[in-house]
């Protein structure tokens, strides 16, 4: 009998496919890449086109400003994409930064790069949301 005891670890129970959602996140790292490409590629074509007619401005400045947006709320989330890659590393991943508690395993195959459980995520929501809307 040379079977020895696997050391005890808290982790049994839980267990999130790593491997699973390393592919799911290189994916979308890759598809937010190009996102942000193709929309800093439209800002360049929308300012170009500004030089010509004044009357053309407004428009243009408006699918500049759609650009920009669009791409912030990309390089945002590139940076969840990112974060979440490192968790995997440190095997961290799949946990809630804030309470350390399991992320939902649904919660995860929808956003695989979530850094919060659902509760946190909500408790964060409602504060930005009070933040931006005073009650006076
Ligand atoms: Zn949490």
């Amino acid at each position: 009998m040379s079977e020895s005891p696997p050391v005890g670890r808290l982790e049994e129970e839980w267990s999130v496919n790593v491997e699973h959602f390393k592919v799911k996140l290189l994916e979308k790292r890759r598809a937010l890449v190009e996102a942000i490409a193709r929309a800093e590629e439209e800002v360049r074509t929308a300012s170009e086109g500004e030089v010509g007619d004044p009357l053309d401005r407004s428009v243009d400045d408006t699918a500049a400003d759609e650009g920009l947006h669009t791409s912030s709320v990309d390089s945002e989330t590139l940076e969840q994409v990112d974060d979440a890659l490192r968790r995997i590393e440190q095997g961290s991943y799949g946990k809630c930064v804030i309470c350390g508690k399991p992320i939902e395993p649904a919660r995860l195959e929808a956003i695989p790069w979530t850094p919060y459980c659902k509760a946190d995520q909500e408790k964060l929501e409602r504060v930005k949301g009070l933040g931006s809307t005073p009650t006076l």
